[in-house]
């Protein structure tokens, strides 16, 4: 299949197939040739939103609060938003604004069991987690390749009530009727994408009706996940009916129906109701079309479903160990009087009562987890991730997580290395060892920078290691 240049006449290539559908397609076409606003929105568990405007301004990055989403800010020119200190220390998340209304949608509630179906990279589990602090976020992928950055994302956050699991969402093997709500973030073919992309594959109905097979399942069976009355969101980033309303239309029946939802301040197109000779069914229009003129974003299809009393179509599946990659350990519940939550309380001096609402959890022998105490890792299914990295038994000794030392370090009283300078915080980001007198004891340290977490390293003989993971690792810093 041909991939289209991005250059203008294959942006209107691309489109024209959408044109009859769409408000005003001059306009679209226009705002697709334009650059993209960089968009993030702010982590309240590491700083104040104050905090890291002032932190970005102090880098000549200024932002716009987004109005509808509280918490969130747009920027025109942000050529690096990875590549900055409070990017490394988990102080906010990169997300396309338009992305940001699938959980809006969603709505989730605290202690709700939550359901992420598809959800590496992980932006939107994200953003359920810290509207349900108190309750269990389920964030599920299949492809192996995506899972640590899943992991990362989460980690670097700091949140500590998300369990990841691999297994194909068409046949994910927990109860049915388990989840108060199930986001269903489909993999598309995702014109909504065009800003970002310099190629792009234009809809052909062989990839696209694939493609709608794969939606037509997973949907299917978030159907069967939720409880009677609970919340399902589709949503996709691409403009192809055939993956957005049609797939509701396949597949609802008289197991949901679409419920309205309105995010004022955002314009959308209500959902089609008909394309290429094919009706919908009257529900679909409460779905939001959000083309990218409408709101200067990338392009999103989002649909908010409610759950009917009407029983689940198939009886929830087994593990099938084809659809499954990556071994799954069962975690094991881990006595908090015997943990290494204890040994490392006591080797940066944090108090242990602050650890009163967590439990700790290991996978195998050697890697523990810190868990809210409210959220439950499925018996059903082996996991990937249980809440919060916390440590890693070595030959060397129980080594911190940086993720636990970035979210829980601040709270330390000793074995703490303060970086002097910029230069030593840009050489411990690369991962690089070097020549630093500090007061500490030898072993396993938290590194800080001015008013910046930045997790773990090993200290010895006037030496200071950096310990940051290779996949946080930057080889340079935006100053
Ligand atoms: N929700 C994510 C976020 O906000 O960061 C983005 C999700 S992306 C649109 C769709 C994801 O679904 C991809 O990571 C893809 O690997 C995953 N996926 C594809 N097929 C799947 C399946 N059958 N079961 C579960 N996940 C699947």
């Amino acid at each position: 299949m041909i991939r289209a240049q991005l250059e203008p006449d294959g942006i209107a290539a691309i489109l024209a197939r959408y044109a009859a559908i769409v408000d005003d397609s001059q306009s679209l076409l226009a705002v697709s040739q334009a650059p993209l606003p960089v968009c993030c929105w702010h982590n309240p568990l590491k700083c104040g939103e104050a905090s890291l405007l002032a932190a970005l301004a102090d880098q000549a990055i200024t932002l716009e609060p987004i109005a509808w989403q509280p918490g969130a800010f747009r920027s025109h020119h942000w050529p690096g938003p990875g590549n900055t200190l409070p990017f490394s220390a988990g102080w906010y998340y990169v997300q396309e604004e338009i992305a940001m209304t699938a959980v809006a949608a969603l709505a989730p509630q605290p202690g709700e069991r939550i359901l992420d179906l598809c959800a590496a990279p992980g932006g939107k589990t994200a953003q359920i987690a810290l509207l349900n602090p108190t309750g269990t976020v389920i964030a599920n992928e299949m492809q192996a390749a995506r899972l640590p950055s899943l992991s990362v994302n989460l980690n670097r956050l700091g949140l500590t009530q998300v369990i990841t699991t691999q297994a194909d969402g068409r046949s994910l093997p927990l109860p049915d009727q388990s989840f108060d709500r199930v986001l269903v973030d489909a993999p598309c073919s995702g014109e909504g994408n065009l800003r970002r992309r310099r190629r792009f594959r234009p809809w052909h109905p062989t990839h696209g009706l694939r493609m709608a097979t794969v939606q037509q399942k997973l949907l299917s069976r978030a159907l069967d996940l939720v409880k009677p009355g609970g919340t399902v969101v589709y949503s996709t980033c691409t403009f192809a009916p055939e993956e957005n309303e049609a797939v509701l239309d396949a597949v609802m029946g008289d197991r949901a129906v679409v419920v309205p939802f309105k995010i004022p301040g955002l314009t959308a197109q209500p959902g089609l109701a008909q394309w290429q000779g094919q009706t919908y069914r009257a529900d679909i229009k409460h779905a939001q079309r959000y083309f990218p003129h409408f709101n200067n974003t990338g392009g999103f299809f989002v649909a908010r479903l409610q759950r009917t009393s009407v029983p689940p179509l198939t009886k929830a599946p087994g593990v099938s160990h084809s659809s499954v990659t990556q071994p799954h350990l069962p975690p094991v519940p881990w006595s908090i009087d015997e943990s290494p939550l204890l040994q490392l309380c006591e080797r940066f001096a944090i108090a242990p009562s602050i650890f009163d609402s967590y439990d700790c959890w290991a996978t195998g022998k050697h890697r523990f987890w810190l868990l809210d105490r409210t959220s439950r890792p499925p018996t059903e299914l082996g996991v990937q991730t249980v809440g919060l990295a916390l440590a890693t038994q070595t030959n060397l000794g129980l080594k911190p997580s940086t993720a636990f030392l970035q979210r829980f370090g601040p709270l330390g009283q000793k074995n703490v290395v303060h970086l002097p300078d910029l230069g030593a915080a840009t050489q411990f980001l690369r991962g690089e060892s070097q020549h630093l007198l500090a007061d500490v004891e030898p072993g396993y340290v938290h590194v800080r920078f001015r008013q910046f977490e930045l997790g773990c390293g090993r200290y010895r003989g006037g030496w200071l290691d950096s310990q940051i993971p290779k996949i946080l690792r930057r080889p340079t810093l935006d100053s």
